[in-house]
């Protein structure tokens, strides 16, 4: 089971406006800006406006509408940043073996170089 969401988590703060992002893309169920600790030279978050902790708890429980705003985000940030015919890489991370910091589901796009093989051991 999901665990329970926090509204006191920095995402949500800046969805409320509480703490300033550098806002990249917005519509009607999503809000995507740029990393505060970029790993790659693109590093934007897209997160869903709604409450959700993880992957799993969006699948469950998000509507069609939520979902495909996300991918359409996607689609549209990857083009616009100039990353989406050298390639970048979606991530997701959930919870403690995800190493997941900030309890509202997101997804790292990281681009603009090579990236490398995808773990690492730390
Ligand atoms: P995760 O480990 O997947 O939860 O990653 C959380 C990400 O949020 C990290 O890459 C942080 O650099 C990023 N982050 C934390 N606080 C902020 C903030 N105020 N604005 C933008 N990005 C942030």
């Amino acid at each position: 089971m999901a665990m329970a969401y926090d509204p006191n988590n920095i995402f949500a703060k800046i969805l409320r406006g509480e703490i300033p992002c550098k806002k990249l893309h917005e519509d009607e169920f999503v809000l995507a800006f740029a990393d505060i600790n970029p790993q790659a030279p693109v590093h934007i978050l897209v997160i869903p406006k709604g409450a959700y902790v993880s992957a799993q708890d969006f699948g469950a429980r998000a509507s069609a509408a939520e979902s495909q705003a996300i991918f359409r985000a996607i689609a549209h940030l990857t083009e616009q940043h100039g990353i989406a015919a050298t390639g970048y890489r979606l991530i997701s991370n959930a919870g403690v073996h995800g190493h997941q910091e900030v309890p509202h589901f997101h997804f790292h796009i990281l681009g603009g170089r090579a990236l490398g093989s995808m773990l690492t051991r730390s």
